[in-house]
């Protein structure tokens, strides 16, 4: 069956230095717009005691001069933003009567930017050749065919030709350069469920992902990424001048973070395809509650972990959904202190050097192969691994980044 769905796709602007100005005076257009009308809000708030709907203060606004700052589809949707914000202000009110009103936007250089919307008459857009035209209002065009030009590139999986319509286009100042994000309509072939079989992910630092399928235990080490954030870091620091980070260690970062997207997504892909093959309809991913103290290391940043753990989650989730694979997000609470094979949790059991050991039934496995059929038995119907044999959970395979073909590929097994 085939299902609509909506998507946004981002695009880093390659011709950033030719367009920024021309997308900060918009930013600052928009700004202005709302600003007008916020105060126009309290004029008709001290007039009539009631706040003026979208409607309303649009034709209002269509008077202003800045109003044809922005092409009038852009203008319009800096009004339904305003709208939007006082509508939850009410909504926050019933519970915090202490709660603010939508305020003003501030100028001066460490203002966040406002995004502009381009719709349908808004933008044109050139998927073959990366390219959107994005049009300005009459007041700052210098002539009358003057419009923003951007190149764009996106992720390498994502292709902007294949996309049935791009419904909206937003410039979005994402704190250190503007970047376009792409809402397209999208047609989904939803498949079928991959099977009644039960997978389990334990997400970690040293292994990434250990991945419980019913047959097999699979490690997925994060090595790559390591191995880049070194190179990347170092880079970054050698560069670092007085004024703080250059011109290079700015481009270091994005590296970095383009290499980390490519990697997540190449993981989850491998993830996902390998639960189809095995007729896996279900995967429960463990949400990091407890997580091992010894995981962190001791320069290790919790926060930067978790919203990784988050990344992968939504990755999983969405490409899981496409191919008929349901992604459950399930309380890691215990998993990794209980014993898979026979649910035992007495403090006595231990993890050492990556080892669990448990003391009741000597199982001695994995460590995070422990957590991953932990977090696969919350789901499957027959518990504690009475359903296999456990001698694979002290022989995982591994899977490893292949930086040449950008695969994951199984290596030879190692002991742990
Ligand atoms: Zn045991």
């Amino acid at each position: 069956m085939a299902i609509q769905v909506t998507r946004t796709y981002v695009g880093s602007i390659q011709n950033h230095r030719q367009v920024c100005d021309g997308l900060d005076s918009l930013g600052d257009s928009a700004s202005k717009i709302w600003n007008v009308a916020r105060w126009t809000v309290d004029r008709v708030w001290d007039a009539t005691g009631q706040i003026p709907d979208a409607g309303t203060l649009k034709s209002y606004m269509k008077n202003q001069w800045c109003w044809k700052d922005l092409n009038a589809q852009s203008s319009q949707k800096v009004i339904e933003e305003l709208s939007g914000a006082f509508q939850s202000w009410f909504d926050l009110r019933q519970k915090d009567d202490t709660a603010n009103p939508p305020g003003y936007r501030k100028h001066g250089d460490t203002r966040p930017k406002s995004t502009i919307t381009f719709k349908e008459d808004g933008f044109k857009h050139d998927p073959e050749n990366n390219r959107v035209r994005l049009s300005k209002g009459s007041n700052l065009k210098e002539h009358f065919s003057d419009f923003i030009l951007c190149e764009y590139q996106t992720r390498p999986d994502i292709d902007l030709t294949a996309v049935e319509s791009v419904q909206t286009v937003r410039a979005v100042w994402n704190g250190d350069e503007w970047e376009l994000h792409f809402v397209c309509k999208v047609e989904l072939e939803t498949s079928e469920s991959a099977g009644d079989e039960v997978a389990g992910i334990d997400l970690g630092i040293t292994n990434i992902a250990t991945v419980a399928f019913p047959d097999e235990y699979v490690l997925y080490p994060g090595k790559s990424l390591k191995q880049d954030k070194h190179y990347f870091t170092r880079t970054e620091y050698e560069t670092e001048g007085e004024n703080g980070p250059s011109a290079q260690s700015m481009w270091a970062r994005r590296k970095l973070t383009e290499r980390e997207t490519h990697f997540y997504h190449v993981l989850t892909d491998a993830i996902i395809t390998e639960c189809v093959e095995r007729g896996v309809g279900t995967l429960a991913v463990s949400w990091p509650e407890d997580v091992r103290e010894s995981d962190w290391g001791k320069t290790g940043n919790k926060k930067l972990h978790s919203w990784a753990f988050d990344r992968l989650y939504q990755y999983l989730a969405y490409k899981g959904e496409e191919r008929g694979v349901e992604v459950l997000k399930e309380n890691e609470w215990e998993t990794s202190k209980t014993c898979s094979r026979c649910g035992d949790d007495t403090k006595s059991n231990r993890v050492e050097r990556g080892l669990y050991v448990c003391s009741s039934c000597e199982l001695v496995a994995n460590a995070d192969c422990n957590g991953a059929e932990n977090m696969r038995q919350k789901i499957t119907p027959s518990p504690h691994g009475e359903d296999r044999s456990n001698g694979c959970v002290a022989q995982p395979s591994v899977h490893l980044f292949d930086r040449e073909s950008g695969t994951f590929t199984p290596s030879e097994q190692v002991v742990s």
